[in-house]
Protein backbone atom coordinates (compact mmCIF):
# COMPACT_ATOMS: atom_id res chain seq x y z
CA UNK A 1 0.00 0.00 0.00
CA UNK A 2 1.30 3.51 -0.80
CA UNK A 3 2.10 5.82 2.06
CA UNK A 4 0.38 8.74 2.58
CA UNK A 5 1.71 12.58 1.09
CA UNK A 6 0.71 13.20 4.71
CA UNK A 7 3.03 10.50 6.08
CA UNK A 8 6.09 11.10 3.53
CA UNK A 9 5.71 14.54 4.13
CA UNK A 10 6.27 14.25 7.69
CA UNK A 11 9.11 12.28 7.18
CA UNK A 12 10.97 15.06 4.83
CA UNK A 13 10.48 17.87 7.28
CA UNK A 14 12.42 15.67 9.59
CA UNK A 15 15.15 15.00 7.67
CA UNK A 16 15.07 18.47 6.39
CA UNK A 17 15.25 19.96 9.95
CA UNK A 18 18.06 16.95 10.77
CA UNK A 19 19.76 18.81 7.78
CA UNK A 20 19.49 22.06 8.62
CA UNK A 21 21.02 20.78 12.25
CA UNK A 22 23.95 19.19 10.82
CA UNK A 23 24.59 22.22 8.65
CA UNK A 24 23.99 21.01 5.80
CA UNK A 25 21.01 23.00 4.44
CA UNK A 26 21.26 26.59 6.37
CA UNK A 27 18.65 28.83 5.99
CA UNK A 28 16.37 28.32 2.73
CA UNK A 29 19.15 26.26 0.81
CA UNK A 30 19.01 22.62 -0.12
CA UNK A 31 15.34 20.40 -1.14
CA UNK A 32 14.52 17.41 -0.35
CA UNK A 33 12.02 14.92 -2.46
CA UNK A 34 10.32 11.19 -2.09
CA UNK A 35 8.13 8.64 -4.16
CA UNK A 36 4.69 8.63 -2.77
CA UNK A 37 3.30 6.79 -5.60
CA UNK A 38 5.18 5.10 -8.91
CA UNK A 39 2.38 5.18 -11.21
CA UNK A 40 0.91 7.90 -11.76
CA UNK A 41 4.37 9.21 -10.60
CA UNK A 42 3.69 11.23 -7.69
CA UNK A 43 6.55 13.14 -5.49
CA UNK A 44 6.48 14.79 -2.25
CA UNK A 45 8.83 18.14 -2.69
CA UNK A 46 9.85 20.78 -0.43
CA UNK A 47 8.51 24.49 -1.57
CA UNK A 48 11.07 27.18 -2.08
CA UNK A 49 11.73 29.97 0.31
CA UNK A 50 11.36 27.93 3.54
CA UNK A 51 13.59 28.08 6.38
CA UNK A 52 15.01 24.37 6.46
CA UNK A 53 15.60 24.73 10.56
CA UNK A 54 11.83 25.37 10.77
CA UNK A 55 10.42 22.99 8.31
CA UNK A 56 7.38 21.49 8.66
CA UNK A 57 4.90 19.47 6.84
CA UNK A 58 3.24 21.72 5.64
CA UNK A 59 5.97 23.09 3.67
CA UNK A 60 5.66 20.00 1.57
CA UNK A 61 3.77 19.59 -1.67
CA UNK A 62 2.88 16.61 -3.72
CA UNK A 63 3.85 17.28 -7.96
CA UNK A 64 3.45 14.92 -10.69
CA UNK A 65 6.04 14.36 -13.65
CA UNK A 66 5.61 17.47 -15.20
CA UNK A 67 6.16 19.23 -12.11
CA UNK A 68 2.22 20.10 -11.56
CA UNK A 69 1.12 20.86 -7.99
CA UNK A 70 -1.31 17.71 -7.20
CA UNK A 71 -1.62 18.07 -3.56
CA UNK A 72 -0.70 21.09 -0.85
CA UNK A 73 0.45 24.95 -1.43
CA UNK A 74 3.28 26.60 -2.46
CA UNK A 75 5.63 26.72 -5.40
CA UNK A 76 7.35 23.85 -5.72
CA UNK A 77 11.45 23.99 -5.24
CA UNK A 78 12.99 25.99 -8.24
CA UNK A 79 14.99 22.39 -8.51
CA UNK A 80 12.56 19.91 -9.09
CA UNK A 81 13.62 19.48 -12.21
CA UNK A 82 16.34 17.84 -10.98
CA UNK A 83 14.44 15.59 -8.77
CA UNK A 84 12.26 14.42 -11.24
CA UNK A 85 15.08 13.44 -13.77
CA UNK A 86 16.86 11.61 -10.54
CA UNK A 87 13.56 9.81 -9.98
CA UNK A 88 13.27 9.10 -13.33
CA UNK A 89 17.03 8.04 -14.52
CA UNK A 90 17.96 6.00 -11.47
CA UNK A 91 14.17 4.94 -10.43
CA UNK A 92 14.95 6.61 -6.82
CA UNK A 93 12.59 6.49 -4.13
CA UNK A 94 14.17 9.49 -1.95
CA UNK A 95 16.30 12.79 -3.60
CA UNK A 96 18.29 15.25 -1.02
CA UNK A 97 20.08 17.85 -1.95
CA UNK A 98 22.42 20.10 0.51
CA UNK A 99 24.74 23.32 0.41
CA UNK A 100 26.79 21.97 2.63
CA UNK A 101 30.44 23.96 3.46
CA UNK A 102 32.18 20.67 2.27
CA UNK A 103 30.41 19.83 -0.61
CA UNK A 104 31.03 23.14 -1.85
CA UNK A 105 35.13 23.77 -1.26
CA UNK A 106 34.93 20.33 -2.69
CA UNK A 107 32.91 21.34 -5.74
CA UNK A 108 35.98 23.77 -6.53
CA UNK A 109 38.58 21.61 -5.68
CA UNK A 110 38.97 19.31 -9.10
CA UNK A 111 39.06 20.72 -12.36
CA UNK A 112 38.62 17.78 -14.28
CA UNK A 113 34.87 16.84 -14.06
CA UNK A 114 34.90 14.43 -11.18
CA UNK A 115 35.67 13.95 -7.37
CA UNK A 116 36.88 10.66 -6.78
CA UNK A 117 37.01 8.99 -3.04
CA UNK A 118 38.93 5.79 -2.29
CA UNK A 119 40.40 4.07 0.58
CA UNK A 120 38.03 5.38 3.29
CA UNK A 121 36.23 2.75 5.73
CA UNK A 122 32.81 4.59 5.14
CA UNK A 123 32.89 3.96 1.39
CA UNK A 124 31.18 0.84 2.93
CA UNK A 125 28.32 2.82 3.67
CA UNK A 126 27.16 3.51 0.38
CA UNK A 127 24.72 1.52 -1.02
CA UNK A 128 26.43 -1.94 -2.59
CA UNK A 129 30.06 -1.15 -1.55
CA UNK A 130 31.62 -3.66 0.41
CA UNK A 131 34.78 -2.45 0.96
CA UNK A 132 37.07 0.29 1.17
CA UNK A 133 38.65 -0.41 -1.90
CA UNK A 134 35.98 1.07 -3.89
CA UNK A 135 36.31 3.97 -6.04
CA UNK A 136 33.58 6.61 -6.00
CA UNK A 137 33.53 8.90 -9.00
CA UNK A 138 30.88 11.51 -8.17
CA UNK A 139 30.52 13.78 -11.85
CA UNK A 140 30.84 17.40 -10.91
CA UNK A 141 28.19 19.57 -13.13
CA UNK A 142 28.57 23.47 -13.40
CA UNK A 143 25.77 25.26 -12.10
CA UNK A 144 23.07 27.02 -13.32
CA UNK A 145 19.70 29.11 -12.41
CA UNK A 146 17.91 27.42 -14.99
CA UNK A 147 17.47 23.79 -13.98
CA UNK A 148 14.48 22.72 -16.60
CA UNK A 149 16.80 23.53 -19.37
CA UNK A 150 19.77 21.71 -17.60
CA UNK A 151 17.45 18.54 -16.51
CA UNK A 152 18.55 16.75 -19.80
CA UNK A 153 22.41 16.74 -19.10
CA UNK A 154 21.75 16.14 -15.57
CA UNK A 155 19.94 12.89 -17.57
CA UNK A 156 22.82 12.26 -19.42
CA UNK A 157 25.70 11.99 -16.94
CA UNK A 158 23.31 10.18 -14.71
CA UNK A 159 23.29 7.42 -17.70
CA UNK A 160 27.04 7.85 -18.35
CA UNK A 161 28.00 7.44 -14.80
CA UNK A 162 25.68 4.28 -13.99
CA UNK A 163 28.08 3.47 -10.46
CA UNK A 164 27.86 6.95 -9.17
CA UNK A 165 25.90 7.49 -5.73
CA UNK A 166 25.44 11.36 -6.18
CA UNK A 167 26.68 14.40 -8.02
CA UNK A 168 28.09 17.69 -6.99
CA UNK A 169 26.77 20.89 -8.38
CA UNK A 170 29.91 23.54 -8.48
CA UNK A 171 30.03 26.04 -6.23
CA UNK A 172 26.77 24.85 -5.01
CA UNK A 173 26.27 21.31 -3.31
CA UNK A 174 25.70 17.84 -3.26
CA UNK A 175 22.67 15.51 -4.75
CA UNK A 176 22.06 12.06 -3.71
CA UNK A 177 19.24 9.47 -3.80
CA UNK A 178 18.27 6.13 -2.50
CA UNK A 179 15.64 3.34 -3.35
CA UNK A 180 13.92 5.33 -0.06
CA UNK A 181 14.34 8.48 2.16
CA UNK A 182 16.07 5.81 4.94
CA UNK A 183 19.02 4.82 1.89
CA UNK A 184 19.32 8.31 0.94
CA UNK A 185 19.63 9.75 4.31
CA UNK A 186 22.30 7.36 4.82
CA UNK A 187 23.81 7.81 1.79
CA UNK A 188 23.60 11.59 2.55
CA UNK A 189 25.98 11.35 5.79
CA UNK A 190 28.18 9.19 4.43
CA UNK A 191 28.88 11.39 1.33
CA UNK A 192 29.12 14.65 3.96
CA UNK A 193 31.36 12.64 6.46
CA UNK A 194 33.84 11.53 3.66
CA UNK A 195 33.87 14.98 1.77
CA UNK A 196 34.71 16.68 5.30
CA UNK A 197 37.74 14.05 5.79
CA UNK A 198 38.59 15.10 2.76
CA UNK A 199 38.31 18.50 2.97
CA UNK A 200 40.26 18.79 6.24
CA UNK A 201 43.00 16.55 5.16
CA UNK A 202 43.35 19.26 2.00
CA UNK A 203 43.62 21.73 4.31
CA UNK A 204 46.59 20.24 6.29
CA UNK A 205 48.17 19.41 3.19
CA UNK A 206 47.81 23.57 1.92
CA UNK A 207 49.14 24.95 5.58
CA UNK A 208 52.34 22.88 4.18
ZN1 LIG B 1 20.57 23.90 -4.51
Amino acid sequence: MNPTVETVAGQLADIGRHCYERGWALGTSGNFSAVVRQKPLTLAITTSGVDKGLLESHHIVAIDEHGQVLQGSGTPSAEATLHLAIVRSRSAGAVLHTHSVWSTILSEATPDGSLTIEGYEMLKGLDGVGTHEHRERLPIVENTQNWTAAAPLIETILREHPEAHGFLIRGHGLYTWGKDLAEAKRQIEILEFLFEVMGRKRGMAWQQ
